[in-house]
């Protein structure tokens, strides 16, 4: 898991946790992700990384100093360097032996905290009505208004056909 630009990959894993289903399974969303190491989540565990990842959609909503402290601060944040599974040394924001939605936690919270501090306006909802997918925003321009291409055509579309109406 790399701290690059935007957040890296912590920041990503926010927006894919906030994307999913309200059932999707977040074990196998982890896995597929790349985070690691992946261990078990009991029913407990789940229902309190679910209850975090409707907190991290309301900071894609309006984020600001005030609310990423709050989040920040009810992480069990240690940073550490680690080089589990040969991946090159790298941060980590919680202790690898810590219950998984623990972990998460700190981690989802050290991206997003991260990429506020760097570039906010990069941490995006799609504009278009009626769409509620976020997404971070990567481009070059930091421009991007839409979470997909599908997205951005059906705005356009329809804006083309407002006009030409
Ligand atoms: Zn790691
Ligand atoms: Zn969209």
């Amino acid at each position: 898991m790399h701290f690059n630009p935007y957040g890296g990959a912590a920041a990503e894993l926010a927006a894919l946790l906030v994307n999913a289903e309200p059932d999707a399974d977040l074990i196998r969303l982890l896995d597929d992700f790349g985070y690691r190491p992946i261990t078990t989540l009991d029913a407990e565990q789940e229902s309190r990384l679910r209850e975090w990842v409707r907190r991290l959609d309301e900071i894609f909503t309006a984020p600001t100093v005030e609310a990423l402290n709050t989040l920040l601060s009810e992480t069990t944040s240690r940073p550490y360097i680690s080089t589990h599974d040969n991946r090159p040394p790298h941060l980590h924001f919680a202790w690898e032996g810590d219950p998984m939605d623990e972990r998460v936690r700190a981690y989802t919270a050290a991206g997003l905290a991260t990429l506020f501090c760097e570039a906010p306006t990069r941490i995006g909802r799609c504009a278009r009505p009626g769409c509620r997918l976020v997404f971070i925003d990567t481009s070059r321009n930091g421009r991007r208004r839409f979470c997909s291409t599908r997205c951005s055509t059906r705005v356009h579309v329809a804006e083309h056909r407002r006009r030409a109406g």
